[in-house]
């Protein structure tokens, strides 16, 4: 008999809590992995091309990390999630598995995969072990004084970093080991290509039927697969770069923060072991308290908030009375001008060429081109959220829904209503020198910013206008 650990978004065997725990007395349950193409289901989730080859190449890599603890990877195919427990059953039976292992997805639409999986397994008498392996504290874990979800984040990532502190594992909760190597089984891996012996790498894309063609290509160069490159750059970053990682983290420009994204979205990473890197490699003694481990904990609560108010999965705004008062202009010129980058203000293009041409945002920009698109241009956010994740090489579901819905001002602990960024101030601010704006769009680097006669076209509203307009819609809403 064996036990399945099935992998999604967790391809890593460090910290990884299924693997670790299916690997616990097997000496007489072989252990065996699984992974699962579903390249109709990818494209129904608005996966972009980039973060689909990111994690077809991390899956070749962690098939050589289980090798290693001689564990083999089957792949299964499935259209859609509709297929996938069959087929996961079909290989569990061909395997004799008697155990499932995986980690908890907090997303309702993933939660519901699993629980038809769980209930089909179970069925057939093949119990199913789940663990929160995803996020720090697990959702429903963090709770106010009466007992409820925290709606803010602030005093959530107090209480956070109390509970982390009051872990039973002093000083500090470790990440899971790495599972000790497995008695030999007879199965071999299996690759998602035809001719096993091909290295994915190499030959980016490789065709897995997977059509959603829009968007950048992975760059192999700059986000290189595996989690030994991972860990080169998480500790590369903590000890050179994160202790200025506060003053310059809002330029984009400069390379201030951490870039380990994409690597943390397809969950190469942990975000216990960016923790505890910090912990081994930061000189700051103070660094538990640090503005980067914030960001790890904003992580952290978008997923508790998708636990708490499930609404939210459906696309539904947090604060659905201020949503109410607003009248979304669904204006398809304007919506085109700001997808190709195309709306006469500088910053924003720049953001929009960046994300289309590397799959990637700075965070500054995406709150700048997220609040442009809905305060300025006043479209619904939904779109906004939608074109970002078949673009972004670190799409994922929880962090880009509370992105989208707090720079629209409908979400949990929402940006204020009367903030609207202006991209004119906000590139004084961030880009005084219009480092980032050039990079990105050439034309208008001698120029001074919506220069008529620079190639760049001309601004697609009048900011002003558009301003007040929009303040008096949500302050209507919120009056
Ligand atoms: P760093 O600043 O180095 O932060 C380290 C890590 O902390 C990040 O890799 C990320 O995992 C986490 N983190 C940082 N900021 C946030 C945040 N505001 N919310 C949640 N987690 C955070 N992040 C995604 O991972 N995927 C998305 O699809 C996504 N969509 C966004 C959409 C909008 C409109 C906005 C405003 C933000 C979005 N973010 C998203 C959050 C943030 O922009 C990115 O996590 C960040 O830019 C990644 O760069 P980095 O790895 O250099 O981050």
């Amino acid at each position: 008999p064996h036990k399945l650990v099935w992998f999604r978004n967790d391809l890593r065997t460090g910290d990884n809590h299924a693997l670790y725990h299916a690997c616990q007395n097997s000496a007489e349950h072989g252990v065996i992995a699984v992974a699962a193409i579903t390249p109709t289901q990818w494209q129904m989730q608005d996966e972009a091309k980039c973060r689909v080859q990111f994690w077809l190449a991390n899956l070749e890599k962690l098939k050589q990390d289980l090798a290693a603890l001689n564990i083999p990877l089957r792949i299964i195919h499935a259209e859609t999630n509709q297929e996938l427990p069959e087929q996961l059953l079909n290989l569990a039976q061909q395997f004799n598995v008697r155990s499932l292992y995986f980690n908890c997805e907090y997303p309702e639409y993933e939660q519901k995969r699993d629980q038809q999986v769980e209930h089909l397994f179970r069925q057939q008498g093949i119990r199913c072990h789940t663990y929160d392996s995803d996020v720090v504290l697990p959702p429903g874990s963090v709770l106010n004084q009466q007992g409820f979800a925290y709606k803010v984040f602030t005093p959530f990532g107090k209480a956070w970093r109390q509970l982390y502190l009051q872990q039973p594992s002093t000083p500090l909760p470790s990440p899971a080991a790495l599972p000790k190597r497995q008695d030999d089984v007879v199965i071999k891996s299996a690759s998602y290509t035809e001719n096993g012996s091909e290295n994915y790498c190499d030959k980016v894309p490789v065709d897995i039927g997977y059509k959603n063609q829009m968007g950048a290509n992975w760059n192999s160069a700059f986000w290189p697969a595996g989690a030994d490159d991972a860990h080169r750059l998480l500790q590369q970053f903590v000890h050179e770069r994160s202790h200025n990682y506060k003053q310059l983290r809002d330029f984009p420009a400069k390379p201030g923060t951490s870039s380990l994204s994409p690597y943390l979205s397809v969950g190469v990473l942990s975000t216990r072991q960016c923790i505890a890197a910090m912990q081994a490699y930061s000189e700051d003694p103070d660094w538990f308290y640090s503005q980067w481990v914030t960001e790890l904990i904003w992580r952290d609560f978008y997923r508790h908030l998708l636990v708490a108010f499930p609404g939210m999965n459906r696309w539904q705004p947090f604060k659905p009375e201020i949503e109410a008062k607003i009248s979304w202009q669904y204006d398809e010129k304007r919506f085109r001008a700001w997808c190709d980058g195309e709306t006469g203000f500088d910053i924003v293009d720049a953001g929009m060429k960046q994300l289309h041409e590397t799959g990637w945002m700075h965070n500054r920009v995406r709150m700048i081109s997220a609040s442009f698109l809905t305060k300025l241009l006043r479209q619904d956010w939904r779109l906004g959220a939608r074109f970002f994740m078949q673009h972004l090489i670190d799409g994922d579901f929880a962090s880009n829904l509370g992105g989208w819905q707090w720079s629209a001002s409908v979400g949990a602990d929402a940006a204020p209503y009367f903030r609207i960024f202006s991209p004119m101030r906000q590139t004084d601010r961030f880009d005084p020198k219009a480092e980032y704006i050039s990079r990105w769009l050439p034309q208008s680097q001698d120029g001074p910013l919506f220069a008529q006669n620079s190639g760049r076209p001309a601004p697609v509203i009048d900011y002003s206008l558009e301003r007040n307009r929009s303040i008096d819609e949500y302050k209507n809403s919120s009056g």
